[in-house]
């Protein structure tokens, strides 16, 4: 029966990641996978996460099932953490949400989604994107397309490539767009940018689709909102699909929401029960842990101050990373300039080293970086960054 199916290629990010597990080298250094790194190279449990699920240990009464689109109150929380409670999408109450799986199970409710209600519309996602994009929506029926993104010659953003590219979307077509902290980029559009492209989503009557996975991990968490609420006009309806695994440190637990900006409350509660129709043939209904954990620390003042502490930490320690990393490079007398990565946000960046130099890295000095070139700033430490510097001096000279 099973004679016939072949062996699928393993994924290539997290194929990387257990190549490095593997390596026996004790200097070895990873730049791959997308997860925070403390000082010590560590991704240690936030204290407010500790100490929300000690409360919710001593409350939790039942394991009965949760509703298909989650805890309400979850999901009112991640609205206000996405425009402020005072915001008219939130007081108008045109905008539902549904907790999910992380943020992968957000982006695939809302592939279902638009595959069963938009027939036709095509998806545009920027050049380069987060490889698992392609993999979800084509998984979900929907016809992808793209847009320039990335400018090669200045290692910024091609924005008269996107915005041309863009024009030659239809009408009801889906753009995807980084809300922040772009993957695998670090670049992102300044405010005059998002300005342009609310104006063109809004005057071509496309559908943004937001995937908003770094919120506070780029300038802060209202500050990293600002391209999505430039987005939320008057009457625009939009999709974002948010992540907990890297702010709250929640990995594993698969926390996540899509949720649905609609024109009015009535389509809201139409949009609503097809988001919860694709939940319930998928994985019927979420599970509790970490969204109660979000839950927790959002809506209780003292977590929530303990929350942004700890999150502006992880904000701080990345951009001071992007510096040293900068100012050593330079001093170790690199030709190739890698001054742009201190412009860019968030954990990743695009570091413009080629795929026969990342192979070199990996294969003489055990540094493990994507195919792309994209690193992981993150895994660069006070302890390792002199040996990253020696090793990109001997694959660059
Ligand atoms: N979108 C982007 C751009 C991401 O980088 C990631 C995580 N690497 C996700 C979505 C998915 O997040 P999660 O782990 O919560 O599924």
């Amino acid at each position: 029966m099973f004679q016939h199916v072949e062996t699928a290629p393993p994924d290539a990010i997290l194929g990387l990641n257990e190549a490095f597990r593997n390596d026996p080298s004790p200097e070895k250094i990873n730049l791959s996978v997308g997860v925070y790194k403390d000082e010590k190279g560590g991704t240690p449990v936030l204290k407010c996460v500790k100490e929300a699920e000690k409360r919710l240990l001593e409350t939790e009464s039942t394991k009965s099932y949760l509703p298909i689109d989650g805890r309400a109150s979850y999901n009112s929380a991640v609205r206000s953490l996405l425009f402020g409670t005072e915001h008219e999408v939130v007081t108008t109450n045109r905008a539902v949400t549904v907790q999910t799986p992380g943020g992968t199970g957000a982006l695939r409710v809302a592939g279902d989604f638009i595959a069963a209600n938009f027939p036709g519309a095509s998806l545009w996602l920027s050049q380069p994107t987060w490889p698992n994009h392609p993999n979800i929506f084509t998984a979900a029926g929907v016809p992808l397309k793209t847009y320039a993104y990335f400018n090669k010659a200045t290692n910024g953003l091609d924005f008269d490539g996107m915005l041309s590219a863009l024009k030659g979307a239809d009408k009801g077509d889906v753009v995807l767009l980084h809300g922040c902290c772009h993957n695998p980029t670090g670049i992102d559009p300044t405010p005059q940018q998002w300005k342009t492209i609310a104006d063109l989503i809004q005057e071509k009557e496309l559908l943004p689709l937001l995937d908003f996975a770094y919120q506070g991990f780029g300038e802060g968490l209202s500050e990293d909102a600002s391209g999505l609420r430039e987005i939320a006009r008057s009457g625009q309806e939009m999709l974002i699909c948010s992540s907990f695994s890297k702010n709250f440190g929640l990995y594993n637990e698969r926390v996540g929401a899509l949720t649905a900006v609609a024109p009015g409350q009535a389509e809201a509660i139409a949009v609503l029960s097809q988001m919860k129709k694709v939940i319930r043939s998928n994985y019927s209904n979420p599970p509790t842990h970490g969204a109660a954990v979000v839950e927790t620390v959002l809506t209780d003042d003292s977590l929530r101050t303990m929350w942004e502490e700890e999150l502006a930490h992880m904000r701080n320690r990345i951009n001071g990373i992007r510096k040293l990393f900068v100012d050593k490079i330079s001093a170790c007398g690199i030709d190739q300039d890698f001054s742009f990565i201190q412009q860019q946000n968030g954990m990743f960046s695009f570091s413009g080293l080629n795929q026969m130099q990342v192979d070199q890295l990996r294969s003489e000095m055990s540094i493990y970086i994507v195919g792309s070139g994209r690193i992981n700033v993150a895994g660069i430490s006070e302890a390792n960054v002199d040996r990253l510097c020696e090793g990109i001096k001997k694959v660059t000279s």
